[in-house]
């Protein structure tokens, strides 16, 4: 290892198979060589994942990403395992991205949040087309509500639109955002406040007019067995989009904390009592976990915007997932900052992130 050169231009070399092994790494690392200046290069890329490899999303964040820092790239196609990233000078702008699949919008939008967001003067406008409802990504209503609920306690406000929702395989949704300047600040959370209220959205895109009245009542069936002393709303929405689709997403509303949204996903075949079933049971095992402060998902996406802040934070999580684990091992190869990961031997116990 060279010793002569300064932190900003030490190559952090990642290996994308690690924890989770998934694209968080190569995302994460974005963000973070934007905002530091270090270039980085990731092998083994997305290596845990039935198409390893840069998708469609993940060479549209990275081509965006470059755009952004003005960086010099090796290996960006699709199918690469192996990348080079070398920013120059981060100058925010307006983009308009289109990912061509109906590959993850939220995704994208995430990696360029906290480069634009810190480094720009004035807001910026981030137009977004491809998949706004996505298994195993954060989907437009989780955004909309727990993400941009978590960056306004953070000092961050987004404000996010979907004209037009996009699910596999046609996409062609949009995602518009809207970034103010802003830099996160530190934040402690180690108690979940009362359950307030249980609100949902059960919707779908150019379908039967049933399948969002289904989901919806089986939510609520389900809801009402658990016998809470809460108000439960669901309301049933018609999504424009040039394909088809479903969702449902339920929100738990605690006091003194962001909304925590759990998200089902229509597929061809799969009954909308199913769909309705899998977000329910979500928040099911959340609110099984009283002590845990911050969602699952949630967990692992604010901890980048922390790691940035000045000043201590710690939280408290329903789950400890290796998203988390794996997010923290990635910031601590860029930032010189100690993040901990506690988590207990039990099950269905909170663990807690500290980020000193
Ligand atoms: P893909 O293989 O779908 O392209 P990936 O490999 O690029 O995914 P991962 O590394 O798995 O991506 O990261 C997925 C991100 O999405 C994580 O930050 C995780 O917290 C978030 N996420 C996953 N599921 C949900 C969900 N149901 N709601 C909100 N966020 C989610």
């Amino acid at each position: 290892m060279s010793t002569s050169k300064s932190p900003s231009e030490s190559l952090v070399v990642l290996d994308g198979s690690r924890g989770e092994g998934g694209g968080q790494i190569l995302r994460t690392a974005l963000s973070l060589s934007l905002l530091t200046g270090r270039p980085f290069r990731i092998v083994k890329i997305r290596a845990n994942r039935d198409k390893p490899g840069l998708r469609p999303q993940h060479l549209k964040a990275v081509e965006a990403a470059a755009l952004l820092g003005r960086a010099d790239l090796l290996g960006a196609e699709v199918g690469s395992r192996d990348l080079v990233f070398r920013p120059g000078r981060v100058e925010p702008r307006d983009l308009a991205i289109d990912i061509g699949t109906a590959g993850s919008t939220g995704l994208v939008l995430q990696t360029l949040h906290l480069p634009l967001a810190m480094r720009a003067e004035t807001a910026c406008r981030v137009v977004l087309t491809g998949g706004t409802f996505n298994p195993k990504a954060p989907a437009y209503l989780f955004l909309e509500q727990t993400w941009r609920g978590h960056l306004a306690n953070l000092g961050m406000p987004v404000a996010l639109a979907m004209p037009s929702a996009g699910f596999y395989p046609r996409g062609g949704g949009r995602l518009e955002a809207w970034i103010e300047p802003a830099r996160p600040r530190a934040w402690v959370r180690t108690t979940r406040g009362d359950l307030l209220r249980i609100r949902g959205v059960a919707g779908s895109a150019n379908l039967r007019e049933d399948v969002a009245r289904r989901m919806r009542e089986r939510a609520l069936a389900r809801l009402a067995d658990e016998g809470w002393n809460v108000d439960v709303e669901i309301e049933a929405a018609s999504w424009p989009s040039p394909g088809q689709g479903a969702a449902i997403a339920l929100t738990a509303e605690h006091a003194g904390s962001a909304p925590a949204t759990f998200v089902g996903l229509g597929e061809r075949g799969k009954p909308a009592e199913r769909v309705a079933d899998e977000a329910v049971d979500e928040l099911l095992d959340f609110l099984g976990v009283p002590d845990g402060a911050v969602d699952p998902h949630s967990a692992d996406q604010i901890l980048l915007p922390l790691a940035l802040a000045d000043g201590r934070s710690v939280y408290t999580v329903s789950r400890v997932t290796e998203h988390l684990r794996t997010n923290a091992a990635t910031i601590g190869a860029f930032l010189d900052r100690e993040i901990e990961v506690e988590e207990s031997v039990a099950p269905d116990q909170p663990g807690r992130v500290v980020v000193a």
